[in-house]
């Protein structure tokens, strides 16, 4: 073992005194519960920073594609398209709509879901599309697009990681009916937990509003009337609110985002300077048509080298490290799907290195070195 080993997490959010100040100020104001000034003045925000006519602020993302589906409609004996590399909430908030996934193979360079694949797996059940922007970088809108028009299917963008994306010049959040975002611990920008719905279709938000808080008005509205309105439940809701906390967070978080993108993106093009010689590795790319914000940072490792023996090396010299996402047609949840290659293989093959905005210089060399030394070692050679 090296005597200047360090310890380079995987992920780490960047939070300070602003967002301790925030809490403290939401603490005095005696509004700690969802859907209330922080919420609203966020949601102001956020859905002005992403493009998008209006925001619900959710409990996570899972919340916010479940709503996203509720009032796009998918129900019992749906089929909604999925891209099948992604995290769980992707395919499991079809199933908590009624609806049943279907999922489409992803593009071998980006990762997204490949509009090809889309096409085929289109019967007369499908209601929709869930795109996933893969890592942050947006997948094909404009072909998407295209698809869902011409077969009138409604479009979801699970932005899950893209916060700070663009497409086209256009941000993540704008590119389809609705997008939904997450704020969890591991995102570009984070509340710990928390996420957003988004759309430009002011009644769609509504909706989501409504039934984010049960299906009735929220406390807000009737705490500023000045008489007793009694709500009566006409429609099943959830609570799926983001707190007033995690709000004001939130608000800090999004004055910082310029900063930790480009915190990120310097980081991304110094690995790629520092691991692009590297035979047995494929480093992830960023298409020149959209940005991409590097929630997380995936190398694909060659065939030839045992991942898990790989990751323990690695792990051993403390550098963090993961599989990428999961391949979700193999998931057993998901019942009897077709194979679908490319995914499969990302699934098997991908490995994160450190990615956040904490990084320093120092860290990512020593990243890249350990990487480099690991995977020439004769114990990470496949048997
Ligand atoms: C993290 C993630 C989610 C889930 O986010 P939560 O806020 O934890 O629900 C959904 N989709 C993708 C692609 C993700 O990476």
């Amino acid at each position: 073992m090296k005597g200047n080993m360090k310890n380079v997490p995987l992920g780490q959010p960047t939070v300070g005194d602003e967002e301790l100040a925030a809490v403290k100020a939401v603490f005095e104001s005696g509004w700690l519960s969802g859907a209330g000034p922080a919420c609203q003045a966020f949601e102001a925000e956020f859905a002005a920073a992403v493009g998008a006519t209006g925001a619900v602020a959710t409990s996570n993302c899972g919340s916010a594609l479940h709503l996203a589906q509720l009032v796009l409609g998918a129900g019992a004996g749906d089929e909604v398209i999925v891209a099948d590399y992604t995290f769980p909430a992707t395919g499991h908030s079809v199933m908590w709509a009624g609806a049943t996934p279907v999922f489409a193979d992803v593009r071998p360079d980006i990762w997204t879901i490949d509009p090809a694949s889309v096409e085929d797996k289109i019967t007369s059940k499908t209601v929709g599309i869930i795109a996933v922007d893969s890592f942050g970088q947006p997948a094909d809108y404009d072909e998407l697009r295209a698809i869902a028009d011409r077969h009138k299917l409604w479009l979801i963008e699970d932005a899950a990681c893209a916060s700070g994306a663009t497409y086209h010049g256009r941000p993540a959040g704008s590119l389809a009916d609705v997008a939904a975002f997450s704020f969890h611990g591991r995102k570009g920008i984070t509340a710990g937990e928390g996420g957003a719905l988004v759309s430009a279709d002011a009644s769609l938000v509504a909706h989501a509003r409504k039934l984010h808080t049960y299906g009735i008005s929220p406390a807000i509205t009737r705490a500023n009337s000045t008489d007793l309105p009694v709500p009566s439940f006409d429609e099943l809701g959830y609570n799926y609110r983001m707190s007033d906390v995690q709000a004001a967070i939130m608000r800090e978080q999004l004055k910082r985002m310029p900063q930790l993108l480009e915190a990120r993106s310097r980081a991304a093009d110094r690995y790629a300077e520092l691991l692009g010689d590297v035979e047995l590795l494929t480093l992830p790319i960023a298409l020149d048509d959209r940005t991409h914000p590097w929630q997380s940072y995936v190398i694909g490792l060659d065939p030839s080298l045992d991942r898990g023996a790989v990751a323990h090396l690695l792990r051993e010299r403390g550098v963090g490290c993961n599989f990428g996402t999961y391949a979700s047609h193999v998931q057993p949840l998901y019942g009897d799907q077709p194979d679908l290659p490319v995914s499969r293989r990302l699934f098997d093959r991908h490995l994160a290195i450190p990615m956040h905005a904490n990084l320093a210089d120092d860290d990512i060399e020593y990243v890249a070195t350990t990487v480099r030394d690991v995977v020439s070692a004769r114990e990470t050679q496949a048997a």
